[in-house]
């Protein structure tokens, strides 16, 4: 398959016809030859949005007719259902089971939500508080939004990250990562076909470091959303400090689960084996981190351990894969790196900790449980990113919030316990943006998503997604009419007094 840059409605090639190859992580084979964008090819991608935006073809039909045509490009996507997941899962290495019952039809009822949550968009009429003037508020949308993804759920994400900002009225330029830009690019014409007009959604592939960054110090480009490593979210508030960009940026996560004494164990074993498994651990919620009491910590780790011997790992394509590959080689020794460290620093490797002797093909890696590890070791501070998954026990509920608490991501975390009130304590004092209760994952596009701490700022999902990318503007009509006002004299004439 070829793929061009998707700009003002159509297929374009790149400047000088550079591109690059896409391949699938399963096989290591080529499965595409994607367009490169130039600095020249994002300008006019950006150039295009920035036209959108301006005529108001887009953010001035009226919200009935906008919500329509993201339900018929909803619809149109849904239609090239079986493409998609082919493809998500070809590019990624994906279990072709997580992408047919999760990443698409969530992305699918993403899109629907927004469209139909855009229609409630509100400012607020207010009233006169000075006493002569009429104040109201309106909420706009920002204008041209760069929004940058990653390739860990490339479909998803840009479905995160194209569906409030259109929903909202601005227009888009869209850079999926380079690793997976395929079912980004395959949005275009479907896009085109719903009846969204040329420019407003743009899609452009090429290195983060060239053409992100060219993105995030555009002058014409209003606003950054970022989903990707914290390492790039500071790059990207850096450069966008240059002209006080605004920025949403979803980073990576640490997300620790805390099972209690008085736990459902079996419950707590199979719901934290999933949540830490979830797209082969690369995940920014997955359960990277266990806090088991120490009364149980022995039976969790042997159950966990008899649950991972299960895990099913091969061809993305067969629906009876649990996990498929890591995305490339590069992913590959980075998680390994954090599991030889480990060991080479007394950990246990209880399971795993290599390359499944079955599969001499494709980055695939055991799923991995470490014990015996200490708080402050980089396996259990930092972002691994596969399918690797570190279990700490502990004594009291004081020390399990001081360790779940004690890293630099404020993303996700999950507390199991059968005893609500101290349910409800932990989820009030984990310092992250998300906590579930006896469970580990489970998303609605009702709610919000969002970190805490390096995890980033802003929110994904939910009306509140809404808000990220409008802004207020407060309107003041004068009211009483006559040409010198009371407080005019502040200005221009004498005090009332003299
Ligand atoms: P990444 O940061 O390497 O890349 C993300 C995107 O940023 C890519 O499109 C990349 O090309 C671009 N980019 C890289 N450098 C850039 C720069 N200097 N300027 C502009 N753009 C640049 O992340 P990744 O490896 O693709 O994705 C994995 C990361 O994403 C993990 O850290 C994960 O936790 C995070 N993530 C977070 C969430 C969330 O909701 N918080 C969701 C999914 C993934």
């Amino acid at each position: 398959m070829e793929y061009g840059l998707w700009v003002n409605g159509e297929w374009l090639t790149s400047e000088g016809h550079k591109v690059f190859n896409v391949y699938n992580p399963a096989t290591e084979n080529i499965i595409a030859e994607v367009a490169e964008a130039s600095l020249a090819d994002v300008n006019q991608a950006v150039k295009s949005a920035k036209q959108a935006f301006q005529d108001g073809r887009w953010s001035r039909l009226s919200f009935g007719d906008r919500a329509a045509r993201l339900m018929r490009f909803a619809d149109l996507l849904e239609q090239k259902q079986d493409e998609f997941v082919r493809w998500e899962s070809l590019q990624t290495g994906k279990p072709v089971k997580l992408v047919t019952y999760s990443d698409f039809p969530f992305s699918i009822d993403n899109l629907r939500f927004f469209a139909g949550a855009s229609r409630v968009l509100e400012g607020h009429a207010t009233g006169e508080y000075d006493g002569s003037h009429t104040s109201w508020i309106r909420r706009e949308p920002i204008g041209v939004v760069a929004s940058i993804a990653p390739w860990n759920y490339p479909f998803l994400m840009g479905m995160w990250k194209i569906g409030p900002a259109l929903a909202s009225g601005n227009t888009v330029v869209l850079k999926p990562a380079s690793l997976t830009p395929i079912t980004a690019l395959m949005m275009g014409p479907l896009a085109k076909e719903a009846g969204i007009p040329d420019g407003v959604l743009n899609i452009v592939a090429g290195p983060g470091r060239v053409i992100g960054n060219e993105l995030v110090n555009h002058h014409d480009v209003a606003m950054v959303s970022l989903t990707g490593d914290t390492q790039t979210g500071r790059a990207i508030m850096a450069s966008a400090a240059a002209r006080v960009k605004r920025l949403h940026l979803e980073l990576g996560g640490k997300a620790p689960a805390v099972v209690l004494d008085d736990a459902d164990l079996p419950s707590a074993v199979q719901g934290i084996a999933v949540g830490s498994l979830v797209n082969t651990g690369q995940d920014c919620t997955a359960a990277t981190r266990v806090y088991v009491h120490r009364s149980i910590y022995r039976d969790f780790v042997e159950q966990l351990k008899s649950v991972f011997q299960t895990v099913r790992l091969g061809d993305p394509l067969d629906m009876h894969t649990d996990i498929g590959p890591v995305i490339s080689q590069a992913q590959w020794t980075k998680v390994d790196g954090y599991v030889q460290e480990a060991r080479k620093m007394g950990a246990e490797i209880e399971i795993g900790g290599t390359r499944p002797a079955s599969l001499n093909r494709g980055y695939y890696y055991e799923p991995t449980l470490i014990t015996s590890v200490e708080q402050h070791w980089p396996c259990v501070q930092e972002e691994i990113f596969g399918p690797v998954l570190v279990v700490l026990p502990f004594q009291d509920d004081a020390e399990a919030l001081a360790m779940a608490n004690d890293v630099d991501y404020g993303l996700a975390s999950s507390i199991w316990t059968r005893h609500l009130n101290r349910g409800l304590r932990f989820a009030r004092d984990l310092d992250f943006g998300e906590v579930w209760m006896n469970d580990h994952l489970p998303l609605t596009s009702e709610m919000p998503h969002g970190g805490i701490k390096q995890s980033g700022f802003g929110h994904d999902l939910s009306r509140y997604a809404l808000e990220e990318y409008t802004t207020l503007k407060h309107v003041m009509a004068e009211t009483e009419g006559g040409t010198v006002k009371p407080w005019h004299f502040t200005v221009l004439g004498d005090t009332p007094e003299s």
